[in-house]
Formats: structure tokens, C-alpha cells, sequence
């Protein structure tokens, strides 16, 4: 299991770092992942302490998994491809929206910045809280509440992440983001399909680049779906 140190290192000597090891090839040479910092970072963060004691054995397959509430920990490939679409810097201040197990925020934290999570089930939210802190990941803050509406009291943010499927982009996320900052979202009208898509804040607008079909639960607030 982990070593008592501090910070984001912990232990590969666990019986899973086989099996994480095997993962990350894949990431890097089947699914084209070539961010080094997010193959490190999940490399470093053992995904089977946020899946369901059950489902363990299946926590370093190319899989989502159900968690509580209903809902799922995203699949590892999605997990590193929206951490690489954020163009993270050591010093970025991150907005996640949809804290879900913990896991993606984990990733998110061992790179280092500083990392705002907001989750709207609040046994989800206070669970991924104590393990995120059991793990020594002191950047990382946690909320309950509607991600829609962001959080103002730390904008303007060089990156956010939304972790579930939208209708559109909310109008708050794009107004907490720096200039030159990035929105990664699952967009789509079907609650059940989006597109991965990045909306990058320039002087000279918003632009628009797509990433290709994901499939996430439904992201539910004031500016998301209606329960
Ligand atoms: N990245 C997470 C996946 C979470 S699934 C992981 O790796 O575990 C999406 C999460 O978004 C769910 O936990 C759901 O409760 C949450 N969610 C949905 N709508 C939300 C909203 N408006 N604000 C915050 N969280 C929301």
C-alpha cells in the first residue's frame, strides 16, 4: 500500500504497480497519451483505493466503474486525455467540477497547482475529501455543491474540468476563466453520449476544438441538465 510519505509520491511497490504499470504502456502506446507529467501522475496514484473493495481487481482495466450515488469513475484513458487537453503548469489554478471517487482530482493534484473540486452528492464529495487528505494531497480543495455556477471565490482559473455531460458549456465556467485559460467538457443533447470538447478564453473570443465521442452522467445543476 502506500508509504507514509508526504506530498504526491507514494509507493509502486503495492501489489497493483504491475498492473498500473501495464495501464500506463497501454495509455502511452495504444490510446496515443504523450504528456509524460500525466503518465507520471497517474502512475503515481493508485486508482484501486477509489474504486469499490468489490471491483479492485478490475481498477487498472481501460474501464469506468459504478461508485456510490449512482455514479461512475471515469475511464483512464478519458481521465488522461482531459488531464493532457488542460495544458497544466505546476502553478495552475484548476476548477473540477464532478469530484465523483476523488481519482481524476488526485491526478489533477499530483501534478501539482492548485486543485478546486465541487461535487454535488455530498457523501461522494466528504468521502473523496478524506481520501484525497489520507493520501497527503494537501493541494486540493473540496466543495459541496452545483458545479454549474463555478466557484467564484477563487476565479479566474488557467484550466477547468467538467467530469460529466452537459448540455452546453455553462455560461459561469466560461466567465471564471482566465484569458488564454481552457474548459474541457463532455458536450451533448443525448444524456448518455457527448462530444469531448475544449473552449479555449482568447481576447478574440472563444474557440472551439472537439476530441471525439465520450459517454458521462449527466451533469445536473442550474446551468446543466434539470434533474
Ligand atoms: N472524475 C470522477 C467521475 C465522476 S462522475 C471520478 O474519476 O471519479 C461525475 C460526477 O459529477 C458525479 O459524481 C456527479 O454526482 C457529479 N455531478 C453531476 N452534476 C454536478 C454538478 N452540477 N456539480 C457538481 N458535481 C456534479
Amino acid at each position: 500500500m502506500m508509504s507514509g510519505t508526504s506530498g504526491t509520491e507514494f509507493s509502486l511497490s503495492d501489489e497493483y504497480s504491475m498492473a498500473r504499470r501495464r495501464m500506463i504502456d497501454s495509455l502511452r502506446t495504444e490510446h496515443g497519451i504523450a504528456d509524460e507529467r500525466v503518465l507520471e501522475a497517474m502512475d503515481s496514484v493508485p486508482r484501486h483505493l477509489f474504486v469499490p473493495e468489490a471491483l479492485k481487481f478490475q481498477a487498472y482495466r481501460n474501464n469506468a466503474l459504478p461508485i456510490e450515488g449512482n455514479q461512475t469513475i471515469s475511464q483512464p484513458f478519458i481521465v488522461a486525455r482531459m488531464t493532457e487537453l488542460l495544458e497544466l503548469r505546476e502553478r495552475s489554478k484548476v476548477l473540477e467540477i464532478g469530484t465523483g471517487s476523488g481519482y481524476q482530482t488526485a491526478i489533477l493534484a499530483a501534478i501539482g497547482g492548485k486543485i478546486y473540486s465541487i461535487e454535488r452528492v455530498e457523501k461522494l464529495a466528504s468521502k473523496a475529501e478524506d481520501l484525497l487528505r489520507n493520501m497527503g494531497l494537501r493541494n486540493v480543495t473540496v466543495k459541496c455543491s452545483d458545479g454549474t455556477n463555478g466557484w467564484e471565490a477563487y476565479e479566474p482559473y488557467d484550466s477547468i474540468l467538467v467530469a460529466a455531460g452537459a448540455p452546453a458549456a455553462p455560461e459561469p465556467l466560461i466567465a471564471q476563466l482566465k484569458t488564454g485559460g481552457r474548459l474541457v467538457i463532455p458536450v451533448g443533447s443525448d444524456l448518455k453520449e457527448q462530444e469531448l470538447i475544449r473552449f479555449t478564453k482568447t481576447d478574440g473570443g472563444i474557440k472551439r476544438e472537439t476530441y471525439g465521442k465520450c459517454s458521462f452522467v449527466p451533469l445536473i445543476g442550474e446551468h446543466g441538465w434539470k434533474q
